[in-house]
This record gives structure tokens, sequence and C-alpha cells, in this order.
């Protein structure tokens, strides 16, 4: 199965792949690659596409990924897309499901800037009104330290958003017009849309 994301993944037997993380975790060691991304990460404006699109395919090559894999936060414009559909179909691949979870602005922006992340895991992660860790500022999960992302301030935000409408949302007419796109209502708890996610993704096997 393979799905594009344009919002939390779970329970499915594929890897989680974030382009985000990913440029993250290059970020946190230094790298090259993590030395170009970050200047455009912390303006809000998306990384290029010459090593943003190169990035993701090496992580799909990788062998966990072989019976398919859940895309979250790539691709994010056309450019994106359309490489990743050349991509899959020199390997023969398809997509299954591309999901856009609805959600009203307002609320995009308080979940992004209420977000707390630990520096353990980035999969641990807790917001400031609706998912409080016991302990302000430490992990439930495994005790490390909570932060705030540098580019969820809000005023960074404003600007992913903006960005998001120019170069993001183009991508779901295109993915509509190979009828792929499933409209996820994504108000309400993360257990209730992940519930509505799954009900709503096409039964297919790997
Ligand atoms: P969120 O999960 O909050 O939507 P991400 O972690 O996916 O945010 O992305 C954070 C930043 O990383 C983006 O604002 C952008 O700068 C960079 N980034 C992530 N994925 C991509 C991508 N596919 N193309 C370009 N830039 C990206």
């Amino acid at each position: 199965m393979r799905i594009v994301l344009v919002g939390p993944p779970k329970n499915l037997e594929i890897p989680h792949i974030s382009t985000g993380d990913l440029f993250r975790a290059n970020i946190s060691q230094g790298t090259p690659l993590g030395r170009e991304a970050k200047s455009y990460m912390d303006a809000g404006n998306l990384v290029p596409d010459s090593v943003t699109i190169a990035m993701a395919e090496d992580r799909m090559e990788q062998a966990d990924a072989a019976n398919g894999f859940l895309l979250d936060g790539f691709p994010r414009n056309l450019g994106q897309a359309k490489a990743l559909d050349e991509y899959l179909k020199d390997k023969h691949l398809t997509l299954d499901a591309v999901l856009d979870l609805e959600v009203p602005e307002d609320e995009v922006v308080k979940r992004i800037a209420g977000r707390r992340i630990c520096r353990n895991d980035s999969s641990h992660v807790f917001h400031a009104e609706y998912n409080k860790p016991k302990a302000e500022g430490v992990c439930d999960t495994c005790g490390g330290e909570l932060y705030q992302r540098d580019d969820d301030r809000e005023e960074t935000v404003r600007k992913r958003l903006e960005v998001y409408h120019t170069e993001t949302e183009p991508i779901i007419d295109y993915y509509k017009a190979q009828d792929l796109v499933v409209t996820i209502p994504a108000m309400g708890k993360v257990d209730e849309v992940t519930k509505r996610s799954m009900a709503a993704l096409p039964s297919r096997d790997a």
C-alpha cells in the first residue's frame, strides 16, 4: 500500500516517511544537507526540490519500504508530485490513495503552535492544550525533554500556510485527476481522525 498524506499515521504496517523528520535528523546530525535545509525551514519556505526529491527517493529505496510506505509531507508541490510519479512508474508501482485531511485554518494554527515534541523521538508528540503531558516539558512515553520546533512559532506557521496554499494545494487537483484523493474531515481527537482515515482507505494489499 502506497499512500500520500497531505497530515497523522498509525496502525499501518508500512514505514511512515516524513520529509520534515528526515530534514530535522540531518540538521541535528550537522550534515551538509541539514545545513542547506535549515535556512529554508526556519523561514517557513520549502527546501528546494533538487535536494528534497533525492532525499525522499533515497528513503523509499530502503528495505523497510519494499512493501509500501506512507509519505507525510511529500510531495509538497507539483514538481515533487510529478517526480514521484516518474519514480514510481519506473518501478511499475502506483499510489493507492492520497489522504487530504481537512481542518479549518484557525485550528491548524492552534494545533501547530501548541505542538510539543520529544527530543528523543519525534513520534512522541504532545500539545500544550489538547494533549498535555503529565509533567510539563517531560515526555510521558520516555521522559525526554519536550520542545517547540522553531518553525512552529505562530508567525512562521502563517508563512507555512501561505506556502501551503500557493505550492501544495495544487497537488490535490493533480491527484483528483488520478482519482486518488480521499478527503477526511479532520476535526476532533487524533484517535477519531485516525479511525476515519483507516476506514476511508481503499482495501488493497501491498
Ligand atoms: P509539518 O509536519 O508541521 O507539516 P514538516 O515537518 O512536514 O511540517 O515540514 C517542516 C519544514 O520542512 C517545511 O516547512 C519545509 O521547510 C521542510 N519540508 C518538509 N518536507 C518538504 C518537502 N517535501 N519539500 C520541501 N520542503 C519540505
